[in-house]
């Protein structure tokens, strides 16, 4: 391909609108532009990436035995009304209505259509199992879309559905793709890391997010040295060193008492007029998980986990309270409640708050706090993991320290169970004759949030630094004096060359100023550069630049074919 004949507007500025590295390094290459908020044009050079991974996705679906299929953009209500989802999915789904007055909405996932086609579809246990993929523009009304196509409101998705006559069946469905998902994030040339995670609005048993490792992720992510245990913080259990759970604290109980706390509203600064540490303290939430009032107490120094506690209650909607409702129910503003007297409304503690004695907690009166707070005698509540891993958390099934890390979620696949086929009916039936319920999987991948990690893994001060496999090109042809036939001869040349080989090149036919073909070239990553200029030409050399590395070597025209040949397949 010709530069000059393509539509690639790199760019020297950095646009004022990115914060994220991939984001604008993807402008100023010429990858994608913005139309609206969360909305973008792929442009030639970025859609060629997209292509690329799509082709891996691809190929690794199909060899794990997934047939590609395409389901329409388009979704009549009534399918997500029968899951119960119409309700539930919230703000995020786009709706609009047929001309007829019918609702629809645009597919941000496609649990409810796929299903619809194999209750249609299938009929016996000999139609099974199926594993059904496309890749397809979804469609969400993410709260605050940002980071360029990280988190677009219109983006690209790789979602497949499997279809098993029975748990064992769907299990070895979903280890099929945990192991294809390897392999794709492997072939991409990026580095990951699997975890354990919670299954959010998609419901289901159990599930696992493939995490690419950047500091400028989202996700934080609890690991153990070991690898015996990783999980998205979001689920990551919380277990504490026994010396800190029962503590070396006294096990005399002081009367409870009621102080003066005045203005005092944050764990700070009532550490600091109490003369104590976050650790005698526990602080009391107020939740509405439905309409269900719900007090939940984590200690001083601790985090609430509103996933873990939404799973616990089963809800389908868990919020803070607002002021008005804390002040309804505590008789004091934000910042003063306490367990104690509070016994008709279900209070949940953390189980890091179990064993602690004589501890601090607000009094639900205006400026007041208790001390010498005691289980059983000044409160009860009910128990469980409430709180957001942190340091000093042990692994829970080595007890070494956890150790933590940021990433950026670019696969997610589900054990569904029988959560949609129950819902949509869509049963089978078995050896015997007898009508059973299909159990389901789906998964995930963000094709152009991958594109968009890989960026944030592989970039330097000059640009992007690609990976070969997902490269828009794997070599940039560079002839400096474009008027000079010998050179533009040899650079036509070897570009053909290469091409027959199926190595893909793009030849920087412009004539311009060699430093901004330079500044172009690195800015656009191509992992190798091949320039040729008259002067070396008549020495007879050439010289290929890695971009990586930044390594370059002189050689003979003759012998450069065989050297980037051999070059692609050490990088
Ligand atoms: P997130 O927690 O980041 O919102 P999700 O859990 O909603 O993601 P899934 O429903 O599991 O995402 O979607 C599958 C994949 O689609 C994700 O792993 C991610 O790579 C991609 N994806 C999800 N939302 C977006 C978005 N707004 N923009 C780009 N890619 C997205
Ligand atoms: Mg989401």
């Amino acid at each position: 391909m010709h530069y000059s004949r393509m539509l690639l507007p790199t760019l020297k500025e950095t646009p004022a609108e990115a914060e994220l590295i991939s984001h604008k390094l993807m402008l100023r290459a010429g990858m994608i532009r913005k139309l609206a908020a969360g909305i973008y044009s792929y442009l030639p050079i970025g859609y060629r990436v997209i292509r690329k991974i799509e082709n891996i996705i691809r190929q690794e679906m199909n060899s794990a035995g997934a047939q590609e299929l395409l389901l329409p953009v388009l979704n009549p209500a009534e399918l997500w009304r029968e899951s119960g989802r119409w309700e539930l999915y919230g703000a995020e789904l786009m709706r609009l209505k047929d001309r007829h007055g019918r609702d629809f909405c645009l597919g941000p996932t496609h649990e409810e259509v796929i299903t619809d086609l194999v209750r249609r579809e299938v009929r016996s246990y000999r139609d099974l199992p199926l594993n059904l993929y496309q890749i397809q523009t979804k469609l969400r009304d993410e709260i605050r879309p940002r980071f360029g196509i990280m988190r677009a409101r219109e983006f690209i998705m790789k979602d497949a559905y499997s279809f098993d006559c029975n748990d064992h069946d769907a299990q070895i469905s979903y280890q099929q793709m945990y192991e294809a998902y390897n392999r794709i994030f492997e072939r991409c040339g990026l580095t990951f890391r699997v975890v354990e995670a919670d299954s959010g609005s998609i419901g289901g048993s159990f599930s696992h997010e493939f995490m690419i490792l950047a500091d400028s992720g989202e996700e934080r992510i609890a690991y153990c040295p070991n690898a015996d245990y990783s999980a998205n913080v979001e689920r990551a259990l919380a277990v504490l060193p026994d010396s800190l759970n029962s503590g070396e604290a006294p096990s005399v109980l002081a009367p409870l008492e009621a102080v003066d706390t005045p203005n005092i509203k944050t764990v700070d600064e009532l550490c600091a007029f109490l003369s104590c540490a976050p650790e005698n303290l526990v602080k009391t939430l107020i939740l509405k998980a439905d309409d269900q009032i719900i007090l939940a107490l984590v200690r001083g120094d601790h985090e609430l986990n509103l996933i873990k506690l939404k799973n616990l209650l089963s809800a389908d909607q868990l919020e803070l309270a607002d002021a008005d409702t804390v002040m309804q129910i505590t008789n004091a503003p934000v910042g003063f409640a306490g367990p104690v007297g509070m016994n008709k409304y279900r209070i949940i503690a953390d189980n890091a708050v179990k064993n602690m004695i004589n501890f601090i907690t607000g009094a639900n009166k205006t400026d007041t706090h208790y001390i010498n707070v005691n289980w059983g005698r000044d409160a009860v509540c009910e128990y469980a993991d409430i709180r957001v891993a942190q340091a000093g958390d042990l692994c829970p099934k080595c007890a070494a320290a956890l150790n933590f890390c940021k990433g950026i979620e670019v696969g997610h696949i589900f054990k569904l169970g029988a959560k949609y086929s129950k819902a949509l009916g869509a049963v089978f039936l078995d050896e015997a004759g007898r009508q059973q319920t299909i159990i389901m999987g789906c998964y995930g991948i963000g094709v152009g949030r991958t594109m968009a990690a890989a960026i944030e893994q592989n970039y330097d001060q000059n640009g992007i630094i690609w990976p070969v496999a997902i490269a828009p090109y794997h070599v940039l042809i560079m002839p400096l004096d474009v008027d000079n036939e010998q050179v533009m001869q040899l650079a036509e040349d070897i570009c053909q060359q290469l091409e027959s080989l199926k190595i893909e090149c793009l030849l920087d036919d412009r004539d311009i100023r060699p430093g901004i073909k330079f500044k172009d070239a690195d800015l656009i990553g191509i992992p190798l550069r091949l320039t040729i200029g008259k002067r070396d030409l008549k020495k007879g050399l050439a010289e290929i630049k890695i971009r990586k590395s930044g390594k370059s070597d002189k050689i003979s025209p003759d012998n450069v074919v065989s050297y980037i040949k051999n070059a692609l397949t050490l990088l």
